[in-house]
Parts: C-alpha cells; structure tokens; sequence
C-alpha cells in the first residue's frame, strides 16, 4: 500500500483530520466519528508494521459505526512501517546512506515483510514512556523489532499519541495488534477495568490476559497518564502467519462489529463517573 491508499481509504470511512506527520513526513489520518465532544475513545491500529491488516480492519469498522459517540480512529500509526512492509525500500525516496542502512538493519534482505519498526528501525510500542526500556524482549540497537529508541518519544509516531492523551479529551484508549485472540489489560501497579476486558473479550470470543510486566507500549502510557480504561487487542488466530492473510479480513470485520459500540459504552459510563468524582 501507498499512503494515497491509506489517505483515501480513511477518507472514505469518515471525517478524516491529520493528527501529524511520521518520521519519512507522510501524514497521520485521524478517522473522527460521532459528534465531537470530550470523552471520546482513541483507536490505533498499525502499531507496528507488518500488523497493517489492523488497519484494515479499522477503517472497515468505522466506516460501518454508526453512533453518535465520538471515537477517533487512527488506522496506520506506522504508515512508513506499513508502506515498507508491504512495497519495500523501494517505495522512499532515501539517500544512500539510509537505504543501506535500512537494509543493513534488515539482514541485508529486501523483503520487510515481517518488520514491525518504523522507518528509523525503532519499534513504537517499546518508545513511549512508560518503564521504557525495562521490557523482557527490549533490545538497544535499531532493527525490525524491540528497538526501544535513544529516548522515550524519541519518535514522531508516539509523539503523536503522546500530544493526544495530553489534550484531555479521551476517556478509552485501544491499541489494535496482530495476533493471538487476546484483549490485554493493566499496567504495573494499575490492575483497574478487568470487568471491561472481560466484557471486551467475550464479545469478540477472544481471552482476556492481565499484563503487568508490559513496558513502553502505548496502552501501558494511556493507563499510567490517566488511569482510565486501556486495552491492546491482538486480532486474529495465531495459527494464522505474519503478514495477517487479507483473506480473513471479512472474518475479523464480523468478529469486531460490536466492538467499536462496545467500546463507546464503557467511555461513557467512565467519563460520567470521573466527572461526578471531580
Ligand atoms: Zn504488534
């Protein structure tokens, strides 16, 4: 895919906005749907790379939302990632130097199709600030994965999130990820919301899994800045490879058709609460 494919796909699922630009300058779509208001849930997909079939899947299911509640959809976090993984190197305009670098970092292989970094070889689900760096599987070199970055935000990609949870207006976050069937909840010392897991998880038919050891992910900041509601979803069946086969997408679309209302639901009755408490 192009990012004239991610542009336009957005654009056909809703009111499209540019939450910012990545690392290579591509734009960031922000999909926003219902009526805009504060206590809305954030969605991101394409976290990492090679897990481009969750964006997808997003702007198929916000193209099909039809509530009022307001949901701010990004599907392609990782556009240069999902642009590599799925058109290679080819498709940048890079000086020599960081084309042979890039492929330097790749094995030497043309063939991205598995990496989940951004273009700069940093993983954006280890970058943000939240016990960055103490995570079992964190490396500190670049490459295709696990690469923690030189700093928390050291990216433009989290920093985007980061200026998003900042602006106050979210009451849920969802990070959307490839594969496994599961919905992952807390944070380190926050174990809060298990029920809205729970509730999530049976409704897809997915397992439910409390991940207090996770570090640097996006989900783990949201929790960490707001000790609010916030969920990883690992769509689709393990049995399945990487790159998720767009084959299944019309499966994961029907598996997900109440999740965005879902979704919506527990914003609502948490932003009411947070207010009558403040
Ligand atoms: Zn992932």
């Amino acid at each position: 895919m192009l990012i004239s494919d991610i542009i336009s796909s957005a654009q056909r699922a809703g009111k499209v906005t540019y939450a910012g630009k990545s690392l290579y300058g591509n734009p960031v779509p922000m999909i926003r749907l219902g009526v805009a208001r504060p206590g809305a849930v954030l969605i991101a997909g394409t976290v990492h790379a090679r897990e481009h079939i969750t964006g997808r899947l997003l702007t198929e299911l916000a193209s099909r939302y039809s509530g009022d509640y307001p949901l701010d959809v990004i599907p392609y976090l990782n556009p240069d990632g999902a642009i590599l993984a799925t058109e290679g190197i080819t498709a940048f305009a890079l000086k020599n130097a960081e084309r042979l670098r890039l492929l330097r970092l790749n094995g030497g292989s043309t063939d991205f199709s598995l990496w989940k970094a951004n273009l700069r070889g940093v993983d954006l689900n280890v970058n943000f600030d939240a016990g960055w760096g103490t995570g079992a599987k964190n490396v500190r070199v670049p490459g295709g994965e696990n690469y923690i970055g030189s700093y928390p935000f050291s990216e433009p990609e989290t920093r985007i999130v980061r200026s998003l949870i900042k602006s106050g207006r979210y009451a849920v976050a969802v990070a959307y990820h490839s594969k496994g069937e599961e919905v992952y909840w807390g944070f380190g010392q926050n174990n809060d919301y298990r029920d809205e897991a729970e509730k999530i998880a049976r409704l897809l038919g997915y397992k439910p899994k409390q991940t207090p050891d996770s570090a640097g992910g996006l989900k783990d900041y949201w929790i960490q800045e707001t000790g609010l509601p916030g969920f990883t979803v690992e769509v689709g069946k393990d049995s399945f490879p990487h790159p998720y086969p767009e084959s299944e997408l019309d499966n994961l679309i029907r598996t997900h058709a109440g999740a965005f209302g879902l979704y919506a639901e527990i914003a609502e009755r948490v932003w009411k609460r947070t207010r009558n408490t403040t």
